[in-house]
């Protein structure tokens, strides 16, 4: 995905390649710098740089919205 992307926690990624595990659906379960993920097919976690996450993105599903304050 190119140009701004605003990632939140709890959204869902689908990535250009697969995981190992089959599954290319991932949770995000931080922001930032870097990036964490987890597979939803088989939990692995993964630290990922930003760049990098957004270069292998192929489309985010928005999650449940935390509740406003
Ligand atoms: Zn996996």
């Amino acid at each position: 995905m190119k140009g701004y992307v605003r990632l939140n926690v709890g959204d869902e990624a689908e990535m250009r390649k697969p995981h190992a595990c089959g599954q290319n659906a991932w949770r995000i379960l931080r922001k930032g710098t870097d990036v964490r993920i987890e597979c939803l097919g088989c939990g692995r976690r993964l630290l990922l740089p930003r760049e990098k996450f957004l270069a292998g993105l192929k489309c985010l599903r928005p999650g449940v919205s935390p509740p406003e304050p």
